[in-house]
């Protein structure tokens, strides 16, 4: 049974700051909602940039259907796909999310009655400049739930996930349905050129657009030759586009670029609109081809990064065996609790920003999982606490913490931050506080992504890897023989142990941690923090859960208290040391003086545990196909913040195997690419000097 966790802490968020609206560059711009009635008396909401509908005042929902999914043959499309095939639509314009819903509804009713579908998969990328803000939203689709009972569940569903409005790409995933749907929030133009990448075996592409700007006479810059420049670059022969407009800028553009266009009746009372193929696609580089699913992935390293990886994978439909030499999570991902927390940046640098954008998805992807284990009755995997941060260690203050969305970032008033904190003497008027960060329980995640049927996991000591043409051949010992798998694919995420499996990954610098943790007094438990604190450290409450005792020495329904984290560079011993529990002592205690009576414990009788963080020179992790490889793959390196980044960075190189477009811009996967001239160029200088 798991422990309920301590509720979510409900603190009142300051109110929104105009500033925040302002518009600067790679900075959101929400949507100004206006409201007029339709031909049947309903209230359909209007933009106040643009002056224009989101969708019809005759039936949306209905023309939707017509424009969009009937007018790129979807029903048919969709429902010849063979097993495990991903299908790519893009749409310019998400306002309501209308077509969207529209679409997954069509993909549920088909994959109901085409069992083939099961393991195919429907991935849609929309883009948004000024999104509709939640409030907004949800009074949108209550009015859709009435109207349109089928999509009531997919709404409930769509807002339950709705995104902080910031910048940049974010997934959601809806795992029941095969459905991935990307909102790419920015301006069009540049998320349509951050889409994209080539590595030796795949290139992926669209296979249908939806064409739905609101009309060029209110805003031509959503039809310009550039934006018809990159739907060409993303598409191939046979790609289809659909658009209610037949404007001549429309029908040119799409002519322009590649495109067949043909005229045919529009929705309603509206004469005509367009669909279109592509006939004159740009030519392809030879060697991204149709790459085999693959069957077979073998995943090196059952830390932090190698589960996610793992279940990422298996969650393609991929059958996957996770290795490791000793045991899941021995290394530095199994610690008691990991704060997901993330370093903000200024709100222009958000949507280029690894942590953040890591941080928002894992967020979502551990309540995913806490829904599954409350159903099992097993230990959350994230105990959303929210944490605050003293701001005594971070790059920005609160006249840039105030340019976030509240729900993700917010500072709070002296006296909220001093009832959640339980500090009295501290100066808290300057504070940052996360609302959705939290807890991670490792153990608790481990048993949830083990548990994937498509998961075997077994103990085994890899020596050698060979790839040839059609496999690879990994060899090496479990605890009684020695044992040969074949594999389509292999993934190294074996930490700073990962160069030693492959000389084409760099040696990354060591970081030892050591975390330390001990059993308060009742008394004590009354004056400690009661949420997570980071200041030039860390520190949390939390409460042992079943299966924590599988890692460390920690027992069921015990309260806890952690302090973090020493880091010493170059060092990969793993002993325990009093010294470094003594320093996640001081830094507490220099921060916040007033707790030296409340610690009163000697810190030598502590708990600790060390582990060795991994990373590179530029700080980025490792996440791509190897050099002169078409099946060796790592994604490792993430330092500290392995519960942030593993699940996007996962997310990103499941895409880069299956030929699917990716959360992450090109440009940070050439940042993340394990062969970046950066790191290598700084590794010859290396072994240079040293000869
Ligand atoms: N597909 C939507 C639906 O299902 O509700 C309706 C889309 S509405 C007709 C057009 C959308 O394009 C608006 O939400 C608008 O904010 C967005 N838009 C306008 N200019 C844009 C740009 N330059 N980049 C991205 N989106 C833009």
């Amino acid at each position: 049974m798991p422990k309920p966790s301590s509720a979510t802490i409900n603190v009142p968020l300051p109110a929104t700051n105009a500033l925040k609206h302002a518009e600067r560059p790679n900075v959101i711009v929400p949507a100004k909602i206006e409201w007029q009635t339709d031909d049947a008396g309903n209230k359909v909401p209007v933009s106040g940039e643009f002056g224009d509908v989101y969708f019809s005042h005759a039936d949306g929902l209905a023309e939707s259907r017509h424009v969009f999914l009937a007018h790129n043959q979807l029903p048919e499309r969709l429902a010849n796909l063979v097993p495990q095939q991903c299908f790519t639509i893009a749409e310019l314009g998400f306002g309501t999310g209308l077509n969207f819903l529209a679409t997954w509804q069509l993909w549920r009713q088909l994959r109901l009655t085409h069992s083939h579908l099961d393991s195919a998969h429907l991935h849609f990328i929309t883009t948004e400049k000024y999104p509709i803000p939640l409030t907004d939203l949800k009074q949108i689709l209550a009015l859709w739930a009435q109207r349109a009972p089928e999509l009531a569940e997919l709404i409930e569903q769509l807002l339950a996930s709705y995104p902080p409005l910031i910048a940049g790409c974010h997934r959601l995933n809806f795992f029941a349905d095969n459905i991935t749907l990307d909102i790419w929030l920015g301006d069009a133009g540049d998320s349509l050129a951050s889409l994209g990448f080539e590595t030796a075996i795949q290139r992926p592409y669209i296979d249908a657009w939806f064409l739905d700007g609101f009309a060029p006479s209110c805003n031509e810059i959503l039809w310009a030759a550039s934006i018809f420049m990159q739907i060409q670059r993303l598409s191939r022969a046979d790609t289809t586009a659909a658009t209610y407009s037949c404007a001549g800028i429309v029908k040119r553009g799409l002519q322009a670029h590649g495109f067949a266009i043909k005229k045919v009746k529009g929705f309603g009372r509206k004469r005509e609109m367009l669909t279109a193929v592509m006939t004159e696609p740009l030519p392809l580089d030879d060697h991204p081809t149709l790459y085999t699913h693959p069957n077979h992935t073998v995943v090196i390293g059952a830390g932090v990064a190698g589960l996610l990886t793992a279940w990422t994978l298996a969650n393609r439909g991929i059958n996957v065996t996770i290795l490791d030499k000793s045991a899941p999570l021995s290394g530095a991902s199994g610690n008691p609790r990991a704060l997901l927390a993330p370093n903000m940046t200024p709100i222009h640098h958000v949507y280029e920003h690894l942590h953040s954008i890591g941080y928002l998805y894992s967020g979502r992807l551990y309540r995913d999982f806490n829904k599954q284990a409350a159903i099992q009755r097993t230990p959350l995997i994230l105990e959303q606490t929210g944490t605050l941060d003293l701001l005594v260690k971070t790059n920005i203050g609160t006249e840039q913490i105030a340019d976030y969305p509240n729900a993700m970032a917010a500072t709070i008033t002296t006296e909220e931050a001093r009832r959640l904190s339980g500090l009295k003497a501290k100066d808290l008027a300057d504070n940052l506080y996360l609302p959705q960060s939290g807890l991670v329980n490792p153990q608790a995640l481990k048993t949830v992504t083990l548990a994937h049927s498509n998961i075997n996991y077994q103990q085994f000591s890899v020596t050698d890897i060979k790839e040839t043409e059609d496999k690879v051949t990994v060899s090496g010992n479990n605890s009684q023989s020695p044992i040969t798998i074949i594999a389509d694919n292999v993934v190294i995420c074996a930490a700073y142990e990962s160069h030693q499996l492959d000389k084409r990954i760099v040696a990354c610098r060591t970081i030892r941690g050591q975390l330390s943790w001990f059993t308060p007094t009742a008394e004590q438990i009354t004056k400690l923090p009661k949420l997570p604190l980071k200041y030039s450290g860390y520190c949390a409450p939390f409460i042992g859960q079943s299966g924590d005792a599988e890692l460390n020495n920690i027992i069921e329904n015990q309260s806890q208290f952690l302090l973090g984290a020493s880091f010493v560079d170059g060092d990969a011993n793993i002993d325990i040391r009093l010294e470094e529990n003594q320093q996640n002592y001081d830094k507490l205690i220099e921060d916040m003086p007033e707790l030296a009576d409340v610690l009163i414990t000697d810190p030598s009788l502590w708990q600790a545990r060390a582990g060795i963080r991994t990373q590179t020179l530029d700080y980025h992790p490792l996440v791509g196909l190897l050099a002169q490889s078409k099946r060796l793959w790592t994604l490792s390196a993430m330092g500290a913040k392995g519960y942030a980044l593993a699940p996007i960075c996962a997310e990103a190189l499941a895409d880069m195997m299956l030929g699917c477009f990716t959360p992450l811009s090109s440009v940070m996967l050439t940042r993340l690419s394990p062969n970046r001239a950066r790191l290598h160029k700084a590794r010859n200088n290396v072994s240079k000097l040293s000869s």
